[in-house]
């Protein structure tokens, strides 16, 4: 406290540039307020800058998302080097975008890993995004669809239904591997076009 006493006018002058109330920077630097403000009239700062804190990260992720055709999102910001698992960086850390498209459907923090549930890979659009509980009530509403008849396991490709059987928005069973392969091969073709 004894150092803050008098602290340097360099002090103020970053804690108003960071945008700072006086009020605030008179508190933490233990110094009168006459002097912040005189300081702040001097340098010609506004009475109120508006702190970059205010930018909520749901801001910041609206800048990055491109919607697409069929309801994806493609991710034009940040990307894991490895992984290319799309990233935002806010508050001094990187945030996964799918996990916060998931925050902006359901309005709480996801359970575990968010991944894209439709197809496209790392598509960030909201509604196509799942946390691990979600994936896990797809494939039970999956089994329950199957009703009484005995549901398989596996898909005609060998695929384990219980990791990756999905159900479609119009209640239609289908196997997310098989469909990925699929996406991949017409991407694949589009691409030698
Ligand atoms: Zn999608
Ligand atoms: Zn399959």
């Amino acid at each position: 406290m004894a150092n803050h006493a008098n602290a340097s006018r360099e002090e103020i002058t970053a804690a108003l540039r960071a945008g700072h109330p006086v009020n605030q920077i008179a508190a933490d630097l233990h110094v009168d307020r006459a002097r912040v403000r005189a300081i702040r009239n001097e340098l010609g700062l506004p009475a109120h800058v508006r702190a970059i804190e205010t930018v909520t990260i749901e801001d910041r992720w609206r800048e990055y998302a491109k919607p697409l055709p069929g309801g994806h999102m493609d991710w034009t910001g940040e990307r894991n080097a490895t992984s290319n698992r799309p990233l935002l960086s806010h508050g001094y850390r990187h945030h996964s975008a799918a996990g916060i498209a998931f925050r902006i459907r359901t309005g709480r923090d996801p359970v575990g890993q968010v991944r894209a549930d439709c197809g496209m890979q790392h598509c960030v659009a909201p509604d196509h995004v799942e946390d691990a509980p979600g994936r896990r009530r797809n494939r039970e509403q999956l089994r329950y669809i199957s009703g009484g008849r005995a549901l398989q396991e596996r898909c005609r490709n060998d695929h384990d239904q219980a990791e990756h059987g999905r159900v479609a928005a119009d209640g239609r069973a289908y196997c997310n591997a098989c469909k990925r392969a699929r996406d991949a091969r017409s991407q694949a073709r589009r691409d030698a076009a």
